[in-house]
């Protein structure tokens, strides 16, 4: 799949984009995946970035479908399994990006505490630009620690019975549901009471 398509789906092009088009690419790869989009494959993503997104694309592993798995520890690590063999690949990100200009360090800052001034936001478009070039030109190795995980991958999303909330009478899955003096309730109903 190209850069283009997955930057139209995006919405823009970024250094995380970019970033996730690499990883994408380069699990694929180490799996030696015929095709792309693979069912038996599992995503297990450690954090909520853009990168994400072309993960998704890519592999075929999406939230929706339950194969793709976040984790939420802020960390740059993408670990792929495909059921079938046991075959298992983790990217770990080491990229550092090119250093940054003073003008641009400062930029940044300001651009964090609400600065939205041309003179800000151009310099911090010009930065993106450079790390996602970056990005796009560096190899696998200077992208990545790549490492072949032994442990199992992570079980399947299981079935959960569906249960009607006591308050507002809308079905919810049973592990969902908090115990309260009216009922089994959903978790925005029990945060009303
Ligand atoms: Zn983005
Ligand atoms: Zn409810």
């Amino acid at each position: 799949m190209e850069l283009d398509e997955i930057v139209r789906f995006h919405g823009h092009l970024c250094p995380g984009l970019a970033l996730g088009f690499r990883v994408a690419n380069c699990a694929v790869k180490e799996l030696g995946l015929s095709r792309s989009a693979d069912e038996e494959l599992v995503a297990v993503v450690e954090n909520k970035s853009c990168a994400v997104d072309a993960i998704q694309m890519i592999t075929g592993c999406t939230a929706g479908k339950g194969n793709l798995i976040f984790r939420d520890y802020g960390k740059q690590v993408y670990t792929f399994f495909r059921r079938g063999d046991g075959q298992a690949v983790r990217l770990a990100v080491r990229f550092i990006p090119p250093p940054e200009s003073p003008e641009e360090t400062a930029a940044w800052a300001r651009y964090r505490a609400g600065d939205e001034s041309s003179e800000v936001t151009s310099l911090v478009s010009r930065r993106k630009g450079e790390k996602t070039r970056a990005i796009l030109a560096a190899s696998d190795e200077e992208l990545f620690t790549v490492s072949r995980p032994s442990e199992p991958p992570p079980s399947e999303a299981q079935i959960h019975p569906t249960v009607t909330c006591a308050v507002c009478g809308e079905m919810v899955m049973e592990p969902k549901t908090r115990r309260d003096p009216r009922g089994l309730v959903c978790i925005p109903c029990s945060q009303k009471s």
